[in-house]
């Protein structure tokens, strides 16, 4: 596998925000979102064995292993990775921009996913493969990143527009006001979670944590 940096941290995201985990980042990503906080995964990186990292993986003290990215699913040996991790007693979440296939990846017992359904303001709009909304699991989640007013009324439209059975995240975009969010995640009587990144309000902008 392609590996751009790994590291112990907590998770600064999603519904596990707060629990240590290991990040494994993956190298390389198909999408290129305007507001990305990992261009430094787009090129570069080292080989490892999966073996190997299996093996290290599972040795470490945390319960959760991250495998992110990029795009981690671009990766031929992550199915391997998380079925393998998941059989030796981890969990995994895996942390996808939601335009590749993830079938093989909800059949995993152990697996939680973390899928982006990317707004306007990515530039990434349509790369959502939509069938994956149908494979979700309750326990998995989707997540939107609102930058201004046009990514909140697109979420809103999309959570109208289709069939949602696992968790839904609303994180404002990194520097937009969060309060702002919140009054109109009210104001529309959303039932979605409304989540500030953890890891960024503790260390900023810094990489590896
Ligand atoms: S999918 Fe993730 S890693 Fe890829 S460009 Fe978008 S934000 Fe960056």
């Amino acid at each position: 596998m392609l590996i751009t940096e790994k590291f112990h941290s907590i998770q600064g995201e999603g519904t596990l925000t707060g629990l240590p985990m290991y990040f494994i980042r993956t190298n390389l990503c198909n999408l290129r979102c305007s507001w990305c906080d990992t261009t430094y995964s787009f090129k570069g990186g080292i080989e490892e064995s999966v073996v190997d990292l299996i093996e290290e993986c599972s040795s470490t003290w945390e319960n959760w292993i991250c495998l992110t990215g990029g795009e981690p699913l671009l990766q031929k040996d992550s199915y391997e990775f998380v079925k393998s991790l998941t059989e030796k007693g981890k969990k995994v979440l895996i942390e996808t921009g939601g335009s590749l296939d993830i079938d093989k990846f909800v059949s995993v017992p152990g697996s939680l996913i973390d899928m982006d359904v990317k707004t306007p303001s990515s530039g990434e709009q349509k790369s959502l493969k939509k069938r994956n909304l149908l494979l979700l699991r309750n326990e998995d989640y989707i997540k939107f990143v609102i930058q201004d007013e046009t990514d909140f009324i697109y979420a809103i439209r999309f959570l109208k527009e289709n069939t949602i059975k696992c968790g839904v995240i609303i994180q404002p975009a990194w520097g937009k006001d969060p309060a702002w969010l919140v009054e109109r995640v009210l104001r529309e009587k959303l039932n979605v979670r409304v989540m500030l990144q953890l890891h960024k309000i503790i260390y900023g902008e810094r990489r590896g944590v």
